[in-house]
């Protein structure tokens, strides 16, 4: 049983240093074969610590298990090439490298499902997993094959479905989905984006959780925000489409971002995982600092559908940071918590 105001975090947290290199995204593995495989387990052992130690009530793996939240999982399908990359623009912001699509997307096995078994095994409290949503998916690669966002979209949703089924078979309680581009692209996500969502959710037999937000702590995301005015309103494109949805949970961007607090009233009957924890700075919040984003919040959403998280994910962070922030959370929400019975 989860308690009221159930503490979660939105995903990521910081590698161990003898496994990848710290404060880096998309970091190389420091181990490889047998050695990886058993550094990847106890690592999660060691997230999982941590977040138990913090009152963390839905914990995850700390995506210990890829180095990377879009294409550590892309890495594993056919029909993508990761070796000739291409130059494209990321979110209207930023250019990378990427994968090139130059096939049908297929998944030749599952991907996370010994990770999961190892997960569920390893703790009591209830567990979150989270995997790339489909338009995020295709906005990180150069399709050469599809010629259209939306239909290789939707064959990426079909694959995340049998995945995400998959995964709930095995125990897991929630199943995320990390769509930072539905804040870039309000058309699309009109278009076709909340549905090839909903066709990556349709059937799982666990709670399905979207995560939108302004990003980690990067250059390209810093320079990005300031172009946004003071009222971040991107969310008001988008909550009214969720709350129509069939997904159960919103993670969202919430402490120290200028998001006005009371457009998380437009998911109704949505659970929302309330941003509590700025990713984006090595200050660590003290309790009260969690409390005070929970009071707010709980003025534009019910208790029974707060949930205290983090913004985003913490694998840029430095551990011990990560950590006190995990802390403070856990406390914070404690704090409310009291206040509440
Ligand atoms: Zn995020």
């Amino acid at each position: 049983m989860l308690p009221l105001l159930p503490t979660t975090i939105a995903g990521s947290l910081p590698k161990p240093a003898w496994l990848a290199e710290p404060r880096k995204l998309w970091a190389p593995w420091k181990l490889e074969g047998e050695a990886l495989a058993e550094g990847k387990r106890d690592a999660v052992r060691l997230v999982l610590e941590m977040q138990e130690r913090s009152g963390i009530d839905i914990v995850t793996d700390g995506e210990q298990t890829r180095r990377h939240f879009v294409n550590g999982y892309m890495e594993t399908l056919t029909g993508i090439d990761f070796k000739n990359l291409k130059t494209v623009r990321i979110r209207n912001r930023y250019d990378a490298s990427v994968p090139r699509v130059v096939g049908p997307v297929s998944r030749p096995a599952p991907v996370h499902s010994e990770d999961v078994k190892f997960l569920r095994a390893a703790t009591a409290n209830a567990i979150k997993f989270t995997l790339p949503g489909p338009m995020t998916m295709v906005d990180t690669l150069y399709d050469e094959y599809y010629g259209s966002r939306e239909k290789l979209a939707f064959a990426f949703a079909a694959i995340l479905n049998q995945e995400a089924r998959e995964l709930a078979a095995l125990g897991i309680d929630v199943i995320q989905f990390d769509e930072p581009a539905f804040n870039v692209y309000f058309d699309e996500v009109r278009e076709w984006g909340v549905a090839a969502l909903e066709r990556a959710r349709k059937g799982v037999a666990a709670k399905t959780a979207v995560h939108i937000c302004y990003g980690y702590g990067i250059e390209a995301n810093i320079v990005w925000k300031k172009s946004l005015g003071n009222e971040w309103r991107q969310y008001e494109q988008i909550f009214p489409l969720l709350a129509k949805s069939t997904i159960d949970q919103v993670s969202l961007e919430c402490a120290n971002s200028r998001v006005p607090i009371d457009l998380i009233a437009l998911l109704e009957g949505k659970d929302v995982l309330v941003g509590c924890i700025d990713v984006a700075t090595n200050r660590v919040e003290t309790p009260e600092d969690v409390a005070k984003v929970i009071r707010e919040a709980l003025k534009h959403v019910p208790r029974e559908r707060l949930y205290p998280c983090t913004n985003c994910g913490m694998v840029p962070l430095p551990r011990e940071v990560a950590a006190g922030k995990l802390e403070s959370l856990g406390a914070g929400a404690a704090l409310v918590r009291a206040e509440l019975v």
